[in-house]
């Protein structure tokens, strides 16, 4: 007999409420964290002092989020500068160094969802900071989260851009559409492989599936990390072809090199 039973949503709604008045504990170091609160929202499993180690990035390049070594005179990093990607600006605060890579690798290898969780509550804090601060700027008005293949996706049981997208959605109240973009070719993982390699592993892997979503409007691709920018260019190409706006890059973290 099957005895499994859903719970009702009013329970759900009950126990997220609660979770927010509790205490929670820090995922780095396991100390208890009071309940948020003052002048700065920290994530519910994040301790204050884990939080200020965390690799913040502190100077990056305006368009694509490289870090720059700090009180570099210039906005852009040598690479926007000879070749301009299509996208606007990335939002990537954090390096992807230790310990953000250990949560990163607990949430997309492991399938360790509590991580997802504050990893999504980090950038969502953090995407509607950027915003807050940069009155001239309009934020988008769609999430879009980088598609993963089929089979790749099968493999994981999740994408874990779209979870993040999911959350950030939520928190943001702005609509993720994780069907509006497909991944269409299998491509192998892309670290082993150089710049040029990965710019041509990725030439027609992604389609446009509802054009008629993304006309006009300003899109946020997500990503959980940008590495050499060979996905996001791609993308933002594809994207503003089939009539977008513009593009802004979110992601959680940045490598520091951009080789
Ligand atoms: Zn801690
Ligand atoms: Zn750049």
């Amino acid at each position: 007999m099957d005895t499994f039973k859903p719970r009702p949503a009013a329970f759900n709604h009950l126990k997220r409420n609660l979770t927010t008045f509790l205490p929670g504990f820090c995922q780095l170091c396991g100390t208890t964290c009071p309940h948020p609160g003052g002048s700065r929202q920290l994530p519910h499993d994040l301790c204050d002092s884990c939080y200020q180690t965390l690799p913040w990035i502190d100077c990056a390049c305006h368009c694509c989020g490289l870090p720059l070594p700090p009180g570099s005179s210039t906005s852009l990093c040598g690479q926007c500068l000879k070749h301009p990607p299509a996208f606007n600006l990335t939002i990537a605060p954090l390096r992807y160094t230790a310990p953000l890579s250990r949560l990163i690798t607990d949430f997309k290898y492991r399938g360790k969802l509590p991580s997802g969780q504050l990893l999504g509550e980090l950038l969502a804090n953090e995407v509607s900071d950027y915003y807050l601060f940069e009155p001239d700027l309009l934020i988008p008005e769609m999430i879009i989260p980088v598609p993963l293949h089929w089979q790749r996706f099968w493999r994981r049981g999740f994408n874990q851009a779209q979870e993040l997208a999911r959350q950030i959605s939520k928190r943001l109240d702005i609509p993720c559409n994780h069907r509006a973009l497909k991944r269409q070719l299998h491509t192998p993982m892309q670290q082993s492989l150089d710049r040029q390699q990965r710019q041509r592993n990725l030439r027609k892997a992604f389609v446009v599936t509802a054009p008629t979503i993304i006309k006009q409007r300003r899109i946020a691709l997500l990503d959980d990390v940008v590495t050499t920018t060979a996905t996001a260019r791609e993308i933002s190409n594809l994207l503003l072809a089939n009539g977008a706006q513009e593009v802004h890059i979110w992601a959680l973290a940045r490598t520091a090199a951009d080789d």
